[in-house]
């Protein structure tokens, strides 16, 4: 990565995982750890554990996340969260747009496009999630699905509030399958990501963007692909679970 222009940052995604006790024990453990990172330092967790999250995480470099957001203010939206509801407790980061709830609960890209916007009003970063399908991929299209995602989800977002949106480029093929893209195609898919931020923006506005990689990303592959230029740090499931390896991982983005 580029450390003049932007900064990494490592983020975990404990999808659904971990009761409170667990998720106690777990930042407990991490917080030492994590001390010593110059990189941005995410965890996004359930939203149960969300107020333990910041509570236990004050006055440390450990910033919190939830794992989605909706984008009215308020109302008849049974199960959902809003923005403001996350900020009141003192979340700073949201998922936006990952690849399970695209393909188990119907999210679509424009519903990330509005997710995104509603979080950046209530003053939430974004961590917005792009990606092809293995299928797409062996289409050759992986270029095409990935633009087509940026620029639907980005719509209507000034270039102000797009340096605040982290991009994670997950390959939905390498989620959670242990099947890891290469550092050549992380790299390749992350500066086509800035070429297109480039053209619908700025240069300067693209080269200021956290683009991340994320999928299967582990203290064995992680160093290779955090060493590429646009490869800005990592969205991490599995490996965000266990301290040593999130550890391991915060290390290498610190580099
Ligand atoms: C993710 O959930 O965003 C992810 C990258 O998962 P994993 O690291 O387990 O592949």
């Amino acid at each position: 990565m580029n450390k003049e222009l932007r900064q990494a940052v490592i983020a975990g995604n404990w999808k659904m995982n971990k009761t409170r006790p667990e998720a106690k024990a777990l930042i407990e453990e991490l917080k030492p750890i994590a001390e010593k990172a110059s990189c941005g330092v995410v965890i996004c967790v359930p939203f149960t554990n969300l107020e333990t999250a910041v509570e236990l995480t004050k006055g440390t470099n450990i910033k919190v996340g939830a794992e989605n957001v909706h984008f009215e203010k308020s109302g008849a939206f049974t199960g959902e969260i809003s923005a403001d509801m996350l900020t009141e407790i003192g979340v700073e980061y949201v998922i936006i747009g990952h690849s399970e709830r695209r393909q188990y609960f119907g999210e679509t890209d424009e519903t990330v496009n509005k997710r995104t916007k509603a979080a950046l009003a209530a003053g939430l970063k974004p961590i917005v999630c792009v990606g092809e399908l293995l299928w797409e991929r062996e289409c050759n299209i992986t270029e095409e699905v990935v633009a087509r995602q940026i620029k639907l989800d980005l719509f209507d977002v000034s270039a102000e509030d797009v340096k605040k949106t982290i991009i994670a480029y997950e390959p939905v093929w390498a989620i959670g399958t242990g099947k890891v893209a290469t550092a050549e195609q992380a790299e390749e898919v992350c500066k086509l990501i800035r070429d297109v931020l480039a053209k619908l923006y700025d240069k300067e506005t693209a080269d200021a963007v956290t683009i991340q990689y994320g999928g299967s990303m582990n203290p064995k592959n992680a160093a290779e692909l955090l060493a590429q230029e646009d490869v800005d740090g990592g969205l991490i499931g599995g490996a965000s679970l266990k301290a040593a390896d999130f550890g391991v991982l915060l290390d290498e983005a610190s580099k």
